[in-house]
């Protein structure tokens, strides 16, 4: 009897063997995307279970009466073929018959009495127009641009794990040098003008400078390009390659609770009520979400609560998308000027606007039009209170979309008569397409504090479970969903005994 139910198990184990290990994988983001083509390139069976109706996460555009609005991408690390990010986006099919642009400078800053910073992407006219500003900030000036040009000559490493560390080491000292905020190096300069057009330019938030002089580094060595037709012809592209891999995304699908016996995850729980059940589970939603909600916070220890509790997310936006009936052509493409009427957003002034002119990719508005957009930082809470009564809320909203106009027509007397559409959305619209945790659009701000975490994309207690994407990668970025997603399948196809394989097409 016993020798029976031995090979009976035997057979079965042969059986179950022989199917492939099923994945489920939580949001079809970029991350969760990304996941599903190297999890189906390894030979998993995998289905992404999507809340939303169209595939891309924070990575999508939308169109208004001809005008298409751009909801994400500005610059793509991994557009050059030089770089090792390239090779990625090549297997999860984002480059292939994409045309890129590459920036002659990254953004136009002004002051108050005209003077005029142009963050050129070449470092030697960098340098030349910030001495012509600042002759006695030479010295200053030269190690900044001296910086820029060393941290050019280095490849993003696209592992992670030992070898990606090694690779990463000289990125990381150089992070460690920069990672003040660029207000506080900005000080540092001895002419007033430069202060003010320098801490314009790279402040964003408490971001460590480090993040900019990367991002020029990448520009200068003629990474970080924007690829024509912007971001929802990225997401599609990596949706149909998920498809040709053998994928299925089910939209309208809300995960709600993951399932777990034993401490292994085995399946999720829809909005629906509806279970799924698969041998693996990864979540490529928010982080919150997936920790505090989706697992009942019964899978977490202090390093991953400190996290949730010190770390800050990027603040969320009021993002103001514009279709102007006029040509701008000649205009910066982006440029950032102090208001002479500042106006208030809940408890946030706003002081300085920057706007991005639509004016290099010619599909963005029908021919002899420009789309432009306006990023507004703002409190999460004031937004909150206002959602309950939605009379206000739509009133705010206009009023912001009007004083956005109003601001640019500071510089551009004209254009307030040539506005055909206005599009405002809030940190609630955020929320609400993509479920990020109080709206935030990029994860985790790369200020000092995230510079020293290492966020695990495993749970305590928890195995057959990972998360990937910008909630386990400070710092967030298209990039980084796709490599902690490739992480993740890297160590499923290990507790699988198999070789990780990746192809191109
Ligand atoms: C204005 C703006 C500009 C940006 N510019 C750039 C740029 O130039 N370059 C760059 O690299 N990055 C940029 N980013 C950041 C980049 O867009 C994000 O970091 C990246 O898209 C995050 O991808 P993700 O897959 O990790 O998360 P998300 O895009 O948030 O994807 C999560 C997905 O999970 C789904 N989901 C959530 N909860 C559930 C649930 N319970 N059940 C089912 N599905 C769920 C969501 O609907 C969503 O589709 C920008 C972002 C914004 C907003």
């Amino acid at each position: 009897m016993k020798a029976l139910s031995l090979l009976c198990y035997r057979d079965i184990r042969q059986e179950v063997s022989s199917i492939s290990p099923s994945v489920i994988i939580i949001g079809g983001g970029v991350a969760g995307l990304a996941a599903g083509c190297y999890a189906q390139m390894n030979g998993f069976r995998t289905e992404i279970l999507e809340m939303h109706t169209a595939p891309g996460g924070l990575c999508t555009a939308w169109k208004r009466k001809g005008y298409t609005f751009d909801g994400c991408l500005h610059w793509l690390v991994g557009s050059s073929p030089r770089s090792s990010m390239h090779r990625l986006w090549e297997e999860v099919g984002v480059i292939q018959g994409r045309t890129f642009i590459t920036y002659e400078y990254y953004s136009q800053v002004l002051d108050d009495r005209g003077n005029r910073l142009i963050l050129y992407t070449d470092p030697g006219r960098l340098r030349e127009q910030m001495v012509s500003i600042a002759p006695k900030d030479e010295r200053l000036i030269n190690r900044i641009i001296h910086d820029i040009k060393k941290l050019s000559r280095r490849d993003m490493p696209v592992e992670l794990g030992v070898s990606g560390f090694f690779g990463m080491l000289p990125i990381i000292i150089m992070f460690m040098k920069y990672r003040m905020p660029a207000q506080e190096i900005a000080l540092k300069f001895k002419s007033p003008v430069m202060r003010e057009l320098f801490a314009s330019a790279f402040g964003w938030n408490d971001m460590s400078f480090a993040f900019m002089l990367w991002t020029m580094a990448l520009m200068a060595a003629g990474d970080g390009g924007y690829a024509i037709g912007g971001s929802g012809p990225l997401s599609e592209a990596m949706a149909a390659r998920y498809a040709s891999l053998g994928g299925t995304i089910y939209f309208r699908s809300r995960v709600d609770r993951i399932l777990v016996k034993n401490g292994h995850a085995v399946g999720v729980r829809l909005a629906d009520g509806t279970e799924r059940r698969a041998d693996y589970i990864i979540s490529a939603a928010d982080g919150h979400a997936t920790i505090f909600d989706m697992l009942e916070e019964r899978y977490i220890n202090k390093k991953i609560r400190d996290c949730y509790s010190d770390l800050d997310p990027f603040p969320p936006l009021v993002y103001v998308s514009l279709g102007i009936a006029a040509d701008y052509s000649g205009e910066p493409h982006s440029l950032s000027f102090p208001l002479a009427r500042p106006f208030a957003i809940g408890p946030t002034e706003v002081k300085r606007i920057s706007i991005r002119i639509y004016n290099f990719d010619p599909t963005m508005a029908p021919a002899g039009k420009t789309t432009v957009n306006v990023m507004l930082e703002t409190d999460y809470d004031y937004w909150k209170q206002l959602c309950d009564d939605r009379e206000r809320y739509r009133a705010e909203k206009e009023r912001i979309g009007k004083a956005v106009i109003d601001g640019i027509a500071e510089l551009y007397p004209a254009l307030p008569s040539q506005v055909e559409v206005i599009d405002v959305a809030t940190p609630l619209t955020f929320e609400r397409y993509t479920g990020n945790w109080r709206g935030s659009y990029e994860g985790w701000l790369l200020n000092k504090k995230a510079l020293s975490v290492r966020i695990p994309q495993q749970l305590p207690g928890l195995s057959n479970f990972f998360m990937v994407g910008q909630w386990v990668s400070p710092g967030g970025g298209l990039p980084a969903g796709v490599i902690t997603a490739r992480n993740a399948i890297r160590k499923l196809c290990g507790l699988e005994k198999r070789n990780f394989v990746t192809k191109r097409y």
